[in-house]
C-alpha cells in the first residue's frame, strides 16, 4: 500500500516530489507504470525553447508532435486566449453558437479547396477521424446504401487511438494489434511506394482498381494521410498516387477522405498536402496544428454533396455531438495562430527548413547503419537498419540540448517554423552525433 500512496514522504525538492507523483499516478502516451517511464518535467517553454524543472533547455525538434509552429508563448496566440477567456471560455453548442466557431468554420472553407464548405469542430484528431468516417457510413445509408459501410485503407497509416481510428490504422505497426478482434474489419491495400519524386508504378494504381471492382458495393469511404504518412513510418510519397486514388473513387462511388492532421497547415512546404496533387477529397480533417499547439482541436470538412445526402437521409442528421465541440478558447487561439500562419513568411521558412535539412542529412543515407534519409518541408526523417532505443538516444539528444523523441527505426524532426538557422543546426548536429553513436 506505502508503494501505491506515498502521501507521508516528503521531497527534498519540488522536482522530486514532480517525478515521485508522477511515476505513482500519471499514465503518459503508450507509457507502463513497470517500470515507470519518467520523462522531463518541464517548468515553462519559450520560442523554440523547453525549459526544465532541472534548469536545463532543450531546443524542441519535434514543435509538440507537430503542432507548436510558431513556438510557445507566443504572445498573439496568449492575447487571443485571454482575450476570450474574458468572455467565455466555453458554452454548450447544441442550441447555441458564437462568434470564434463561425469565424473559424469560415476560415477553413476559405483556405481549402472547394467544394469543401460544412465543418464539424471536434475536440482531438481521432474524434475528426470517427466523425469524418461515420459521415461516409451516413451518407451511403442516407441514399438507400447501408451495405456501403466498410472502410478502405493502406498500409501503414496512422488515424488515432479511438476504435474506428484504430481500424485504418497499420494492422501490423499501428499500435492497436491487441485490438483485433474488436475492431471493424477494413480493406488495407499496400503503402504506396516510397519517394517523393519517385514515379508511381502502374501497379499501385491497379491494385486500388481491383480491390474498389471487387468490393465497392461495400465500401463507404478511402481514407489516406496525403503525402507523408506519419506516426505509422513517417514515408513519403508521391502526390500522383492521389490523382490516381481520386479518379478510382470518382469512378467506383467512393468517398475519398484525406487526414491532413499531421500535414495541415504548411508542414509539407504547402498549405495542405492535398495542394501538391491538386487533388480535393470528399472529407478532410484538420488538427494537431490547427491551434498553434495550445489547446485541443480538430475539424472535420466535407462538401455540400455529403452534407445534403446526410439530411435528407434516415437520421437525417450527423449523429455526433462531443460536449466540448466548438470551444470557443480553442477556436479563438485557431483563428489567431491560422492569421500569424497566413500573414507571416511561412513558405519561405518551410523552405529553408527544407533546403538545411536536405543539404544536412541526405548525405547520411551511405552511411552503413541508415537505410533511408528522406526530408519533405519541415519533416527530416533518418530511417536506421535497426530499431534505436528511445530511452538512451533521448538522453543522448537531452545532453546534446536537443528535444526528439525517434521512434521504432526513426530519428526525425519537425520543428517549429519559426526556429532559427543556427537553432536547427544544434538539432541536426545532434541527430547526426546519435546515428554516429549508434553504430
Ligand atoms: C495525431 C494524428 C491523429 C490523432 O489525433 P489526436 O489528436 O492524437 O487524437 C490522427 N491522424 C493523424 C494523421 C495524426 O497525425
Amino acid at each position: 500500500m506505502t508503494n501505491s500512496k506515498p502521501n507521508a514522504i516528503h521531497y527534498s525538492s519540488n522536482l522530486e516530489r514532480i517525478c515521485a507523483l508522477d511515476s505513482h499516478h500519471v499514465w503518459h502516451p503508450y507509457s507502463s507504470f513497470t517500470p515507470p517511464v519518467a520523462p522531463l518535467p518541464v517548468a515553462r517553454a519559450e520560442g523554440v525553447e523547453i525549459h526544465l524543472e532541472d534548469g536545463r533547455s532543450l531546443i524542441d525538434g519535434m514543435a509538440s508532435w507537430w503542432c507548436a509552429i510558431h513556438g510557445y508563448n507566443h504572445p498573439v496566440l496568449n492575447k487571443a486566449l485571454a482575450d476570450q477567456s474574458q468572455r467565455m471560455s466555453h458554452v454548450m453548442f447544441g442550441g447555441l453558437t458564437h462568434e470564434p466557431a463561425v469565424t473559424l468554420a469560415k476560415k477553413l472553407v476559405d483556405i481549402t479547396p472547394e467544394p469543401l464548405s460544412k465543418v464539424f469542430l471536434a475536440d482531438s484528431g481521432s474524434i475528426a477521424v470517427e466523425v469524418a468516417l461515420k459521415m461516409a457510413i451516413q451518407y451511403w445509408a442516407s441514399l438507400g446504401k447501408p451495405e456501403k459501410c466498410r472502410s478502405a485503407t493502406v498500409r501503414n497509416g496512422y488515424h488515432g487511438d479511438t476504435f474506428a481510428a484504430m481500424s485504418v490504422c497499420d494492422p501490423v505497426n499501428g499500435m492497436h494489434e491487441l485490438f483485433s478482434g474488436v475492431l471493424p474489419k477494413v480493406h488495407f491495400l499496400p503503402a504506396p511506394n516510397p519517394g517523393f519524386q519517385e514515379p508511381i508504378v502502374a501497379a499501385e494504381i491497379t491494385a486500388i482498381e481491383e480491390l474498389f471492382a471487387r468490393h465497392h458495393n461495400e465500401i463507404s469511404a478511402f481514407i489516406i494521410e496525403p503525402v507523408v504518412q506519419g506516426a505509422g513510418g513517417m514515408r513519403i510519397y508521391n502526390p500522383q498516387y492521389l490523382q490516381g486514388l481520386r479518379k478510382l473513387c470518382d469512378e467506383y462511388n467512393i468517398l475519398l477522405i484525406f487526414d491532413e492532421i499531421a500535414t495541415g497547415f504548411g508542414r509539407t512546404g504547402k498549405l495542405f498536402a492535398a495542394n501538391h496533387a491538386g487533388v480535393t477529397p470528399d472529407i478532410l480533417t484538420l488538427g494537431k496544428t490547427i491551434s498553434g499547439g495550445y489547446m485541443s482541436l480538430a475539424a472535420t470538412l466535407t462538401s455540400d454533396r455529403v452534407s445534403e445526402g446526410i439530411s435528407q437521409g434516415v437520421a437525417p442528421v450527423l449523429m455526433h455531438g462531443p460536449t466540448f465541440m466548438g470551444n470557443p478558447l480553442a477556436c479563438n487561439v485557431a483563428i489567431a495562430s491560422i492569421n500569424l500562419l497566413l500573414d507571416g513568411p511561412w513558405q519561405a521558412r518551410v523552405k529553408s527548413i527544407e533546403s538545411t535539412l536536405s543539404e544536412e542529412l541526405l548525405a547520411l543515407t551511405t552511411l552503413p547503419e541508415v537505410a533511408d534519409v528522406r526530408c519533405l518541408g519541415a519533416i527530416g526523417v533518418i530511417e536506421m537498419k535497426h530499431p534505436v532505443d528511445m530511452i538512451k538516444a533521448q538522453s543522448a539528444f537531452t545532453e546534446l540540448g536537443v528535444w526528439l523523441r525517434p521512434f521504432g527505426r526513426l530519428i526525425y524532426c519537425m520543428p517549429p517554423y519559426i526556429i532559427s538557422d543556427s537553432q536547427l543546426r544544434q538539432v541536426i548536429t545532434a541527430m547526426k552525433a546519435t546515428v554516429a553513436a549508434l553504430k
